[in-house]
């Protein structure tokens, strides 16, 4: 199987040869179709699985340049500092080609500048729970454009005690988003969150 299967832009196909991907991983495969038809999605994967690209690559794909909209489009929300770095880059690399602004927000960052870069305009932003929170408060997050939340390694999340600021972040985005849940188990604790939060997630275990 190929990436030809998945209906792709011919830019994104360009992009995915350009990083050596050759074939969809079985999360891309499964994850990637349901995305772009805009549906709530668990799916249970650990790292090295390819998940990353699984929801960076319908994202980039349905994204509104930013001469068309200043305001975030896509949070993606992930337990560490280093993580966020490494989706930052990944997504950036699978963006090759577009102009494509994605603002990392991590704790432990220089505020002033993720504060600049926001409002030079960011189409993804991705960050930790209590940086997210911190410039949700601060008005500097605006949310009203956001059509995708991703949850990235849930479970950890959860682990660490971020439930409270994930919740104000999915609150705080508007109710006809789409919602990617991704976590290497599936416990109640995260099994509960999206029930609170997700509509009728199609659920893939890969
Ligand atoms: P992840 O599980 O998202 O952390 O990805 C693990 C590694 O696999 C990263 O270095 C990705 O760049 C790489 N990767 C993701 N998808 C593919 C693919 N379809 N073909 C080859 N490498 C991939």
């Amino acid at each position: 199987e190929s990436f030809d299967a998945l209906d792709l832009s011919p830019i994104m196909r360009r992009a995915l040869k350009k990083a050596g991907f050759e074939k969809p991983s079985p999360i891309q495969a499964e994850l990637i179709p349901l995305a772009l038809d805009g549906l709530d999605v668990i799916g249970q994967a650990r790292t090295g699985t390819g998940k990353t690209a699984a929801f960076s690559i319908p994202i980039l794909e349905q994204l509104d340049s930013l001469e068309d909209c200043r305001d975030p489009q896509a949070i993606i929300v992930v337990p560490t500092r280093e993580l966020a770095d490494q989706v930052g880059r990944e997504a950036q690399r699978l963006a090759a080609g577009v102009p494509t602004e994605i603002a990392v927000l991590a704790g432990g960052r220089n505020i002033r500048q993720q504060l600049r870069q926001l409002e030079n305009g960011a189409q993804i932003v991705v960050g930790t729970p209590g940086r997210l929170h911190d410039h949700l408060q601060r008005r500097s997050l605006r949310t009203k454009d956001v059509w995708c939340v991703v949850l990235d390694e849930a479970d950890r999340m959860l682990d660490i005690g971020f439930r409270p600021q994930i919740e104000r972040i999915l609150r705080r985005c508007p109710k006809d988003r789409q919602t990617l849940l991704l976590s290497a188990t599936l416990p109640d604790t995260v099994r509960r969150l999206a029930e609170s939060y997700m509509q009728d997630p199609e659920v893939i275990d890969c």
